[in-house]
């Protein structure tokens, strides 16, 4: 079972930025009322399993527990259909961020760890709800094999102490595979090597890629799309 002091040693593992090079918050913000798409719990409700909570409170008190707002049946039904042994919960934003007291879904975000159909983790795949909110998800080829590294050999730590995370993982692979193979698209993979590859609809095989087998979503197709979004704001 997997316990508090086994989230301090995995927040203390796994502190890889996504990209050194870019700070892609500097993208989504502009189009999210000046905060990361990832930070807002609008987007995005961090959920985290009652162990970690304690591994959090004992450092900080960056975090809440969260509360749907009233009449947000859409917050309120992700709170009740949490499993027993997890928790919503709200940080203070992003301008009191507190970078070693990340939630492991914010070092994360937008990837979890892809699992094959034989129960291999073969590398990334990402919440695909995002791509037209998330800069990174447009940008694959920005994410470093520093951060692909660190953040696989956190989960697998996570699946040793609690091999019900790894079933909640495999089921979300299927999800996407599933998703990706109705919309006729390859699913994206970001490798153990953090090199890209795309896994093709109804299909096992794993393909090198290059960034444009991929495009762009949402406002970040081009230039001129980001710019028009932000003008459609003002
Ligand atoms: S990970 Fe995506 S949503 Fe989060 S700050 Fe970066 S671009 Fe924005
Ligand atoms: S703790 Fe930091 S990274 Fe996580 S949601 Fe809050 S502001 Fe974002």
């Amino acid at each position: 079972m997997v316990k508090p002091k086994d989230f301090t040693k995995l927040h203390a593992d796994f502190n890889a930025p996504i990209s050194q090079r870019h700070d892609c918050g500097q993208w989504c913000a502009p189009l999210n009322d000046g905060q990361p798409v990832c930070c807002t719990v609008d987007n995005a409700i961090p959920i985290v399993d009652k162990a970690e909570w304690k591994s959090l409170k004992a450092r900080t008190d960056l975090w809440s527990k969260y509360k749907a707002p009233k009449g947000d049946k859409h917050a309120q039904k992700i709170v009740d259909e949490l499993p027993d042994t997890c928790l919503a919960i709200e940080c203070k934003g992003a301008a009191l961020c507190e970078r070693d007291n990340r939630s492991l879904a914010c070092r994360s975000f937008p990837f979890y760890p892809f699992i094959d159909k034989k129960g291999r983790v073969i590398g990334l795949g990402y919440y695909w709800d995002f791509e037209d909110r998330c800069w990174v998800l447009s940008n694959l080829e920005i994410v470093e094999p520093e951060f692909v590294t660190e953040l696989l050999h956190a989960y697998e730590f996570l699946f040793f102490k609690d091999p019900d995370e790894f079933d909640v993982f495999k089921g979300q692979s299927t999800q996407q595979r599933r998703t990706f193979s109705k919309l006729g698209r390859d699913i994206p993979l970001i490798g153990r090597d953090g090199e890209l590859y795309k896994i093709p609809p109804y299909s096992d095989e794993i393909i090198p890629a290059k960034p444009s087998d991929f495009g762009a979503h949402g406002p970040y197709v081009s230039d001129k799309a980001y710019k028009q979004a932000i003008k459609e704001l003002s």
